[in-house]
């Protein structure tokens, strides 16, 4: 299959649908989810009830935009307040089709429904076609990327190879020996994969077969992705989205940002008010997908992005995503997990001799860097500290040590996030 007809095409017609006809639809679509939830999601009636309204209150966005959004850090304990994930689910845990957990402590339902996560657009758009070959390099234990992007390879007619993360050696081999003209994972993980083949005398252009890469869960800077894209001679496009919602945006081969998935509303809100700001201006992204089963509705990612408007050559007529921005709240994203200062507490406090800690994360040379800040009172062993982080969060950060006379202010934050993606 030459290049063209993968960058040719529409996965359905909603992906044309002129401006004021989506509005409509997505609007009407969403006053049907709160009514829904509003009569079998016993957590959305309890939040709609706080804020002094019913379903009938909700006639136009400026009543919409009342109702309070839900934060991902809510979710923690709700979940766990009753049954049904809280009041957040409309059916049994047993009715569903899986139960996967996020890293952390949130449980991510999926429902049975055809196309759950919404993701077959996005993958359509990234080149995927009928007949390919595709290795799987997302995790399938307990997260969900996986199997939730297994999903709309199965309704594209392509094949998986279920790699999982990890074993380069063996994702090279594969590679290199069968057809595998499809990627799916981080795009950091690729560019090991490339450079050990690479390091055995291997040519990426033709001892591999690579023409399209679906890629996630980091940011993708323009410089990696034109490396990969060249040494392979293949597409790299990627995606938006959380275990939470599935699909909320995703690039074309046009690029220049992210389409709006054609199963959610896509809000830009003020962080701290939830608010939707004017067209064009950055906030957090806040998003409702279409998901009877699981109705988040107004759901704030914590991301910060802004809309793009202008018409885009490939014919899509969805708003775009101008990227993800920066995070909006005191949680941050490295290597595709979040962080949560609660996490890092949990793990510190079976290390007494800690008096302060803090982690900042830097991104020199648009890598991500995970540094964990100690103010001791006694020595410390910090390769157990370490052992102790990665087990907690899945992450294993540089630990530096200081004393107590260069140690943390009191009320030093507990997360600095100082990435600069000024030059991406
Ligand atoms: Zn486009």
């Amino acid at each position: 299959m030459d290049d063209a007809t993968r960058r040719n095409g529409m996965y359905h017609d909603l992906e044309q649908e002129p401006e004021e006809q989506r509005r409509e639809r997505k609007w009407q679509a969403a006053v049907e989810l709160i009514r829904q939830a509003w009569n079998s999601a016993p957590a959305f009636k309890t939040r709609l009830e706080n804020a002094g309204m019913t379903p009938e209150d909700v006639r136009s966005a400026q009543d919409w935009q009342r109702i309070p959004v839900l934060r991902k850090k809510q979710l923690i304990d709700l979940q766990r307040s009753g049954l049904r994930l809280g009041g957040l689910l409309t059916t049994d845990l047993g009715d569903l089709q899986r139960l996967y957990f996020s890293p952390g402590p949130i449980a991510d339902p999926e429902g049975r429904d055809q196309d759950f996560w919404g993701w077959t657009e996005a993958f359509y758009a990234a080149g995927f076609r009928k007949s390919d070959l595709v290795q799987m390099t997302f995790g399938y234990h307990l997260t969900p990327a996986g199997l939730m992007l297994e999903e709309p390879l199965r309704e594209l007619g392509c094949a998986v190879i279920p790699a999982g993360p990890g074993n380069t050696m063996q994702q090279v081999e594969i590679m290199t020996s069968w057809p595998v003209t499809g990627f799916v994972g981080m795009a950091s993980f690729l560019k090991i994969i490339r450079d050990k083949a690479v390091s055995q005398g291997k040519n990426p252009r033709t001892d591999f077969h690579l023409r399209t890469a679906f890629v996630a869960a980091e940011r993708l800077t323009e410089a990696v992705r034109e490396d990969l894209e060249t040494s392979f001679g293949m597409l790299v496009r990627q995606g938006y989205g959380t275990a939470d919602l599935g699909c909320i945006a995703y690039e074309c081969p046009d690029m220049g940002g992210m389409h709006l998935s054609s199963r959610c509303l896509v809000e830009i809100c003020d962080p701290k008010t939830g608010e939707p700001l004017p067209a064009g201006e950055t906030g957090e992204v806040v998003v409702t997908p279409f998901n009877p089963v699981y109705p988040l509705i107004r759901f704030a990612t914590g991301d910060l992005s802004r809309l793009i408007t202008q018409p885009c050559a490939c014919g899509r007529t969805a708003p775009k995503l101008a990227g993800i921005l920066g995070r909006a709240d005191d949680t941050a994203k490295v290597k595709g997990q979040f962080i949560y200062p609660h996490q890092v507490a949990q793990v510190m406090c079976r290390f007494p001799q800690v008096v302060r800690w803090q982690v900042v994360i830097s991104n020199p040379k648009g890598k991500d860097h995970l540094e964990l800040r100690l103010e001791i009172a006694d020595n410390i062993d910090s390769a157990s500290v370490q052992a102790a982080f990665q087990e907690g969060l899945k992450l294993r950060p540089e630990v530096s040590i200081r004393t107590e006379s260069e140690g943390l202010s009191e009320n030093a934050p507990a997360l600095v996030d100082e990435r600069n993606y000024e030059d991406a």
